[in-house]
């Protein structure tokens, strides 16, 4: 994974903005609009999903973000009366991996947004463009306008002004397989994701063509491997003797085990690389407990016994944080995609004005119901609780991408192990599992879940949380969630 530095060339902006105004003029105006979101659409002839999701996203400015222009910012709402303050893009960040770029665009504060990607003849380069219109903005002095991201989606993002009081943001594409644009508040900002058709998966699709032209010649026997000898293509070869296995009962024979089980590393039905997530950290302390515990601690020392445990049991461990750092939450997410984690455990503490509330809850993503849910989120994706049932219209779409189920499962899986764990540790209410909208899980590609271990504002529980032989059988407890789930998908191998 790569955190994308500025290229060298941030220096010319003004033969950048002649570029990207020339370009503009050959297009069409932009379709998608919004304050809130613009959905995501396999590809350009998608173009008027945008249109669809800008309503709904109007629908909730119209409730929501047009209302409270913050802190003399203004956003739609002031600018029929008087021109416009014009919002500063405050930063822009890059994380880029196999198949995969996160790129957000971080404003001072809410602004309206359009964008669009444009269909490929629009270039001659083979590359595809996505870009993103920021109304009423600015780009604050010494924010990049330029990165190299070099990345196998994402090639080149620029960032320039477009026409008077418009900030365009251009991303350069390459074997694009799906897009979401979306936006995270406190502070403000625009998510774009991109995601690559892998180069395997290509090659595959290639070489299926390439059997089905042969087929008409000569029928099955070129899918059987001769010799032990191993090419790059043997893995799809492979792969695509073994699928009839998935509907025929397998013979336990070395030969077929073996091949059902690269099956099943094809499917991804593995687990092998874990991102861990310690919440929180560095000027964002999380919550504060009894007795001056806080949050941020808490969640990096269970993640490092986590990390710990779940490496001696043969996994490999990534981690969002080893230290008391700030990491974005967006940041998290999408370094646990660019790195291609199978797994994310998001470990927090909860926290609630009642010193009597206590327990362990797990949660995955999805739509929150219940007052508790939204209360969580709303805590851990520092918002206002108001502004959760606002993003849940917006989520719902995004969720789509996300492996909602898998994601259940695996919060099921954890949570019993841990809570297992807890209470020999003389502690643990079980609260249950539970779903709910978090930024840190949003646009995951892989089984993600946040723990909240328990009530730091509870003294009982945060004296068990000042333990480390309690940390150490939560950790147990987690780990062993991990590999249950491990073992429940491999079980498809056979
Ligand atoms: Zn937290």
């Amino acid at each position: 994974m790569r955190v994308i530095r500025p290229a060298a060339l941030a220096a010319r902006p003004l033969l950048l903005a002649l570029f990207l105004a020339a370009l503009g003029l050959c297009l069409c105006a932009g379709l998608g609009s919004g304050s809130a979101l613009a959905a995501s659409a396999p590809d350009a002839a998608k173009a008027s999903g945008q249109a669809k999701s800008a309503k709904s996203a109007k629908a909730d400015t119209s409730t929501t973000s047009a209302k409270t222009p913050k802190d003399g910012q203004v956003g739609k709402a002031g600018k029929e009366a008087k021109p416009a303050k014009l919002t500063p893009v405050t930063d822009v960040q890059i994380w880029s991996g196999k198949d995969y770029s996160r790129i957000a665009v971080v404003l001072a504060g809410e602004v309206q947004h359009h964008w669009q990607l444009l269909p490929p003849e629009a270039s001659k380069d083979g590359l595809r463009r996505l870009y993103v219109d920021l109304d009423d903005t600015r780009i604050k002095p010494g924010v990049p306008g330029r990165f190299d991201v070099r990345g196998d989606v994402a090639r080149k993002v620029r960032l320039a002004p477009y026409k008077p009081g418009v900030t365009r943001l251009v991303v350069e594409v390459e074997n694009l397989k799906n897009q979401q644009v979306f936006v995270l508040e406190n502070p403000y900002r625009i998510i774009v994701d991109v995601q690559g058709q892998s180069a395997k998966a290509r090659a595959a699709e290639d070489k299926a063509d390439k059997d089905k032209a042969a087929s008409g010649k000569s029928a099955e026997p070129q899918a059987q491997p001769k010799g032990k000898g191993k090419t790059q293509a043997a893995p799809e070869a492979a792969a695509q003797e073994a699928a009839p296995a998935e509907t025929a009962p397998l013979l336990a024979t070395p030969g077929r085990k073996k091949m059902a089980r690269q099956l099943v590393e094809q499917l991804g039905l593995t687990v092998r690389r874990v991102m861990v997530d310690a919440g929180h950290g560095g000027k964002d302390p999380g919550a504060h407990g009894a007795g001056g515990l806080v949050e941020k601690d808490v969640n990096l020392r269970i993640a490092r016994l986590l990390g710990e445990k779940l490496e001696k049991m043969g996994f490999e461990v990534l981690y969002t944080r080893t230290q008391d750092k700030f990491v974005s939450l967006e940041g998290r997410t999408a370094m646990a995609n660019a790195r291609k984690a199978d797994l994310f455990v998001s470990v927090h503490c909860n926290a609630h004005g009642d010193p009597g509330s206590s327990g362990l809850e797990t949660y995955s993503l999805n739509l929150a119901s219940t007052p508790d849910e939204v209360r969580v989120a709303a805590r851990e994706n520092s918002v206002d609780p108001r502004r959760i049932s606002d993003m849940q219209k917006i989520l719902d779409e995004l969720m789509h991408a996300s492996k909602l189920t898998e994601s259940r499962d695996f919060a099921r899986a954890a949570h019993a192990s841990a809570l297992n764990q807890a209470k020999r540790g003389g502690s643990a209410r079980d609260r249950g599992v539970h779903e709910a909208p978090f930024y840190v899980l949003l646009g995951a590609k892989m089984p993600a879940i946040l723990v909240e271990v328990g009530y730091i504002t509870n003294p009982a529980e945060a004296a068990h949380l000042r333990n480390e032989k309690y940390l150490d059988g939560l950790a147990q407890g987690l780990a062993e969630g991990v590999r249950a789930y491990k073992q429940k998908i491999e079980r498809f191998g056979g």
